[in-house]
């Protein structure tokens, strides 16, 4: 997928901007605090039902604006895609060629984008929400069945969790069995798509820490030892009903797919207490790697690759050794730091450089 062209108007502190990307590599470079994560962001947006970090709407819109406005053009497979995007504090509206959508899913493989951030890294030492969202978002870009069930999940989960906390709990039982339902395929699609990226991971983790650790990705739901639907249903339903007293006691559902985690582990150890800064934020890289090569697979194209803050993250020898992965591949690049860094330039051929600064945009060649 190709992104050529984006206009970003109101959004942040950005007031008005147009590009046009190079097809390759493009380096954002300025000063702190100038606009570079809010433009990566924006295109971001242009494809995705959230941000990658926040999902308060008004925090968008430009300070004493209505609406932000980002617009694109998408060429994907041959074929060109025009997207635009109105953000307001009330909602957001979305147009694909001119037509307004009004489902999520329509949306969904129109311009794919995989995010590495300095606050992901973050994901490895924080609670388990912050994995489980993860889990749920990446899930869903490759898999458009997922968005549905998960949705259906979580409606059903607070009908339960309202029964519990009433005196009278007429029609639990019925509700257990559809959140029991719902929950094994939830549970189903989560497999599924760990195991593919699991064997990913491997791979990618030793080409850019080019070390010797062996890293996995595993997921176990609560209760549950199938990979089969029917069989998971069957398994949820016992540890619905080995909590029942706790349920009840707490007026909540203390067991299920909404309390999972996910696991990272570096030479079969949890990576949180034995990882070092480094390994985890290979760890974390490498996985952004196998969620864009699924990408890949799963739409025949290579999705965008924003790069927030790439020279804070990583050293020199695991930079190098990423842009030689990125050289290798066609993948369209966006890149932000503050330097303009000349060992970044050499590494990657053909790059636009543009600078940002309170917000504007100006091309300095490629
Ligand atoms: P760094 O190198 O520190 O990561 P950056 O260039 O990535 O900096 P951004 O996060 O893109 O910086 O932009 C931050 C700027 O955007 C801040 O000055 C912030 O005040 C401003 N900003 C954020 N939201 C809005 C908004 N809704 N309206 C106006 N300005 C905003
Ligand atoms: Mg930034």
């Amino acid at each position: 997928m190709r992104l050529s062209s984006v206009a970003v108007a109101d959004f942040r502190n950005v007031r008005s901007v147009h590009i046009e990307p190079g097809e390759r590599f493009n380096l954002l470079h300025g000063l702190n605090g100038q606009g570079k994560t809010n433009l990566l962001e924006a295109i971001y947006l242009l494809g995705s039902p959230r941000s990658f970090r926040t999902s308060r709407l008004p925090e968008l819109v430009r300070h004493g604006e209505r609406q932000a406005q980002i617009q694109g053009t998408v060429d994907s497979g041959g074929v060109e895609n025009s997207l635009r995007l109105v953000i307001e504090a009330a909602g957001r509206k979305v147009e694909i060629d001119g037509k307004a959508v009004h489902k999520a899913s329509e949306l969904h493989g129109k311009l794919n984008a995989v995010v590495f951030s300095p606050d992901d890294t973050g994901m490895v030492r924080m609670g388990p929400e912050s994995r489980r969202r993860y889990l749920d978002r990446t899930v869903y870009m490759g898999d458009i069945g997922y968005l549905h069930c998960w949705h259906s999940y979580q409606r059903i989960l607070k009908q339960r969790n309202h029964l519990l906390k009433t005196p009278d709990r007429t029609g639990l039982d019925i509700w257990t069995e559809r959140l029991a339902e719902t929950g094994a395929e939830v549970i189903e699609r989560r497999l599924r798509f760990v195991a593919v990226l699991d064997g990913k991971l491997q791979k990618y983790y030793a080409t850019i820490a080019g070390g010797a650790e062996t890293s996995r990705l595993s997921y176990h739901p609560d209760g549950v030892r199938s990979t089969d639907r029917e069989q998971i249903r069957g398994e949820l339903l016992e540890l619905f009903d080995r909590q029942l007293r706790s349920d009840e006691r707490y007026g909540t559902t203390t067991a299920g797919p909404h309390r999972d985690d996910l696991t990272f582990l570096l030479d079969d150890r949890p990576l949180k207490p034995f990882g070092s800064q480094g390994q985890q934020k290979s760890f974390v890289l490498a996985l952004k790697m196998a969620e864009m090569d699924n990408l890949h697979d799963t739409f025949g194209e290579a999705p965008l690759l924003l790069l927030d803050d790439m020279s804070s993250e990583l050293d020199a020898r695991r930079n190098q050794n990423l842009m030689e992965f990125l050289t290798t591949r066609e993948i369209q690049v966006f890149i932000t730091t503050t330097e303009r860094s000349p060992a970044l330039l050499a590494a990657a051929p053909h790059c636009a450089v543009f600078h940002v600064e309170d917000g504007n945009l100006t091309f300095e060649g490629s």
